[in-house]
């Protein structure tokens, strides 16, 4: 089995050999914790769920990183604008602290609602702060850094393949130079590494600023930029080269385009070697915005009927570095599908399995064709992480399961299947699917003795019942199957 990752770096799809075998570092940026999450923010974390899955599933141990921001992302992006933790403050009459650990506890609810996997470490920006100054210290002695009133920044024409990431055309940046462009600034692209609270304010996360670090040695407190916070986490928990680093489309010309910067220019050796980046999530073909109101969380779409794995399912039936589309008939046709592949899981329950210890098993084409589908459905999201391409495999197999008589499906290569697929795509159809209770066993065998016996209005009152409890039968050549309704 081979991977490969469409890779930034290269702007191609390579094959991925980790830098240790059998280990694969691998660095997500994670959330900040000023608000909750919407559908657009999941969209990535499903994605690396998935890649983590993935690599997991190809005999890869995983060490990974995913930060939580709650501090020194500013409004802008870059470094204009209120930070948004303690824009955040204010909005909910509370500190920038409280506003981190309640967004943070959010977060990790979350996670679990969606089925991620939980990083090796979350750290928090907030508790890296010496590693960051650490790291402007590297750089100030290696002469990248620059001081001017609000704060220490980075000389980015001081590292020469600056622009190569993201393909910047630094010319004409400078050139068209935007308004709000800060004019302390020796070049457009450069970047706040750490920032000073401003005169006559108080913030409530900041930092005394070490004497060493300051040209003129006034002592000002400050706080880390975004980029330094990522960079220093990295490099603290997974070394100076790591694997794998992932992040959004948008982070490309700005956040990681600068971690490299940073990370490169205080270490001399490459930052990451692959780095993978999700598209956009839209909502109603448009961006999501607070304007739209359409910045929908995993507790609106609770509210409105649908578990996070519909989210899930939804969000893995396109492409990762393909631009989705949320609609609310989009998430009930993945709901649909989830129940669909439910009743699939559901079958191992009514398989009565005299085909286990059956020599001729080997030759059943069924079964082969279900454990040949496994390896199919690894094997396609190894390929760039093809979770399109999984979905159809599943759609096939299970029609082909579907179509045939309950005898002659293998149980053990039922399982085996629905296995693989809640290890790769953590959809959990082994958990969501328990068997029915002893009570409605009974009333499906009464409700088939109505029916032979001709006797319609038992059989349909039996009908009814199990309807109340979520159960629907299906009467097929191999006998009456239930199935869940939702
Ligand atoms: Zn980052």
């Amino acid at each position: 089995m081979s991977l490969q990752f469409h890779n930034q770096l290269s702007k191609k799809v390579d094959a991925f050999t980790p830098l240790q075998e059998g280990k694969v570092h691998l660095y997500t940026c994670g959330p900040t914790v000023y608000n909750y999450l919407t559908v657009g923010n999941w969209t990535a974390y499903v994605y690396w769920d998935t890649l983590v899955r993935t690599l997991q599933a190809n005999g890869l141990e995983v060490t990974r990183v995913m930060n939580i921001t709650d501090v020194g992302h500013l409004v802008s992006d870059a470094d204009d604008g209120e930070d948004k933790l303690e824009k955040g403050a204010k909005r909910d009459g509370t500190t920038a602290w409280e506003v981190a650990a309640h967004y943070t506890e959010d977060f990790i609810e979350g996670m679990q609602a969606l089925n991620l996997i939980a990083p090796t470490h979350m750290p928090k920006a907030t508790e890296y702060i010496e590693q960051q100054l650490a790291l402007v210290r590297v750089l100030k002695d290696k002469g990248y850094t620059y001081q001017i009133s609000d704060g220490i920044y980075y000389d980015t024409s001081k590292f020469p393949t600056y622009g190569d990431f993201a393909d910047l055309d630094l010319d004409a940046q400078k050139a068209g130079a935007r308004v709000e462009f800060n004019p302390e600034k020796r070049n457009p692209s450069d970047f706040a590494l750490w920032k000073f609270t401003p005169e006559g304010e108080k913030r409530d996360m900041e930092w005394a600023t070490p004497a060493d670090l300051l040209d003129k040695g006034v002592e000002r407190p400050g706080f880390p930029g975004w980029h330094l916070e990522c960079s220093a986490m990295a490099m603290a928990l997974l070394g100076e080269t790591i694997d794998i680093h992932t992040g959004g489309i948008d982070h490309i010309p700005v956040h990681h385009t600068n971690e490299i910067a940073q990370s490169e220019a205080a270490n001399g050796v490459i930052f990451a070697n692959y780095w993978l980046h999700n598209n956009h999530l839209k909502v109603d073909g448009t961006k999501i915005s607070k304007s739209l109101g359409n910045g929908y969380t995993l507790q609106d779409l609770e509210e409105k009927g649908f578990s996070p794995l519909d989210l899930r399912l939804f969000i893995l039936q396109s492409h990762y570095r393909t631009e989705g589309n949320f609609t609310f008939d989009n998430l009930a046709a993945a709901r649909n599908r989830r129940l669909n592949w439910r009743n699939v899981a559901a079958l191992r329950h009514q398989i009565h399995d005299t085909l286990t210890t059956d020599e001729s098993t080997e030759e059943d084409s069924k079964t082969i064709s279900l454990y040949a589908a496994s390896k199919a459905l690894v094997e396609t999201l190894s390929d760039d992480l093809n979770t399109a391409g999984a979905m159809a495999i599943i759609d096939g197999a299970f029609d082909a399961v579907l179509s045939s008589r309950l005898d002659t499906i293998h149980q053990h290569a039922l399982v085996s299947f629905i296995e693989t697929i809640d290890e790769v795509l953590g959809l959990k159809l082994l958990d969501t699917t328990p068997d029915i209770s002893d009570d409605q066993k009974r009333l499906i065998i009464e409700r088939t003795r109505a029916r032979d016996g001709k006797d319609y209005a038992r059989s349909d009152e039996i009908r009814d019942e199990l309807a109340k409890s979520g159960i629907a039968v299906r009467d097929t050549a191999s006998g009456p199957i239930w199935e869940y309704t939702h």
